[in-house]
């Protein structure tokens, strides 16, 4: 069953230069990450935009904590081919600046940006230039950090039922900012309400998506090292974006940002959000039935397979239990037996056929054989790859909003206003 995404209102973030992305509506959930870099370092910032865009991030943040940063856009945009976001905390200034040298999206942080003549400065210079800016709530600069009494009494509300306090608070700020953004009438706006914990991102996005029509932005925030932020992100993100929720991801890991691409595109992909362009290998994970080295061959075959510039999916099996049956989930298979591999490939109706029973030194070539004939049959339209197809409802009516919010119809879609 494809997944059926809820539609919100589209934003578009880019130019001719850069390429669009449109976030939300009927666009692809978008793949985004952020450098590394310091940004006024432009030549290390450009490399890695460009390793990042070029391994599938369809958009780019930056921080820009000071005025070299801003400064330095300029140049790093002229030398890149994909949008940039401009990541502002604390400092209105830096967003202008931004915007000023050609930025295609702004974050900003209500946690640190809440003077509201200093917002509609930012909203009137990117309503001027048709940017769209994410309204970006996270959990730890949520709770008022300037006004102590304040924060304890935040603080306070949250010792009971914290997951559920905290969403509430998270939501409630949101909307609070956003009545700047309703009396502006801008509404090329996205959202996000990260969190460290998957069960708060996971109701604060249920939340978000129940009142607003805005497109969301998904994420886990310093969700650790790959190795352990990997299940944080996925469980969260992946949850999120079965349910129909979730516009733009962005996975967080305290690593080079290249991997929080790979997992954001294997994500997207795994769920039919994405079309794969790059070979899928799948494998069993081995048991005592097995009858051939099945670990060494799987790295062979992964190996190889990044010299086919096909989606072809290949399965390697470690024996002949589960027989075609399992082939038909790929494109080209092998089953080992006794010093000996079977091998299926798909035919045009998506049946496995069995093409060929080889000797166990024989299997690699014999089954790369298969798969470069098969990549050849789907480049020439005579093999078909597995169809992915996500389907776009209409949103539900929107929940209760709070108090002095009303709802209107803005192409077609139900907006949240301030009454
Ligand atoms: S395919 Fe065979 S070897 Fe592999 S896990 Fe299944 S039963 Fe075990």
């Amino acid at each position: 069953m494809p997944i059926v995404r809820r539609k919100t209102r589209k934003v578009i973030v880019g130019d001719r230069e850069h390429g669009f992305v449109g976030i939300g509506g009927d666009a692809p959930v978008a793949l985004q990450t952020m450098t590394s870099t310091y940004t006024y370092d432009i030549d290390a910032t450009v490399k890695q935009i460009n390793a990042l865009h070029q391994g599938g991030a369809d958009m780019v943040r930056v921080a820009v904590p000071d005025k070299r940063d801003t400064v330095a856009l300029k140049e790093i945009l002229k030398q890149v081919r994909v949008p940039l976001i401009a990541d502002v905390h604390f400092h209105y200034e830096r967003a202008l600046e931004a915007i000023e040298a050609g930025i295609h999206k702004i974050r900003l942080n209500p946690g640190n940006i809440k003077d509201r003549p200093k917002v509609e400065k930012v909203i009137a210079a990117c309503r001027e230039r048709k940017i769209p800016i994410r309204v970006g709530a996270n959990e730890g600069g949520i709770v008022e950090r300037q006004d102590k009494g304040q924060r304890a009494e935040e603080k306070s509300a949250l010792e009971q039922d914290y997951q559920g306090q905290m969403t509430a608070i998270m939501v409630e700020k949101l909307e609070e900012y956003l009545r700047i953004f309703a009396d502006s009438d801008f509404y090329d706006v996205v959202l996000s309400a990260k969190s460290v914990d998957p069960e708060i991102v996971l109701s604060a996005y249920r939340e978000c998506s129940h009142r607003f029509d805005f497109p969301l932005h998904l994420g886990v925030t310093h969700a650790g090292p790959p190795e352990t932020g990997r299940i944080r992100s996925v469980v969260a993100l992946g949850a999120l974006l079965a349910q129909g929720i979730g516009d733009t991801i962005r996975i967080s890991y305290a690593a080079d940002p290249i991997h929080e691409v790979e997992d954001g595109k294997e994500l997207l992909q795994v769920l039919g959000l994405r079309l794969r362009t790059e070979p899928e290998l799948i494998a069993c994970p081995t048991c005592g039935r097995i009858e051939i080295d099945l670990i060494s061959m799987m790295a062979e075959v992964r190996r190889r397979l990044k010299q086919i510039d096909v989606p072809v999916k290949v399965a390697v099996m470690g024996c002949v239990v589960n027989g075609p049956g399992e082939a038909e989930g790929s494109d080209v298979a092998v089953f080992a037996g006794k010093h000996k591999g079977v091998i299926y490939v798909s035919n045009n109706e998506g049946v496995a056929e069995q093409v060929a029973t080889v000797p166990e030194a024989e299997i690699l070539d014999r089954l790369f054989e298969e798969v470069h004939k098969f990549a050849d049959r789907v480049r020439r339209g005579e093999a078909r790859l597995k169809n992915q197809k996500v389907e776009i409802k209409p949103p539900d009516p929107i929940g209760e909003l709070g108090s002095g919010w009303g709802k209107i119809k803005k192409d077609g879609i139900a907006l949240p206003v301030m009454r």
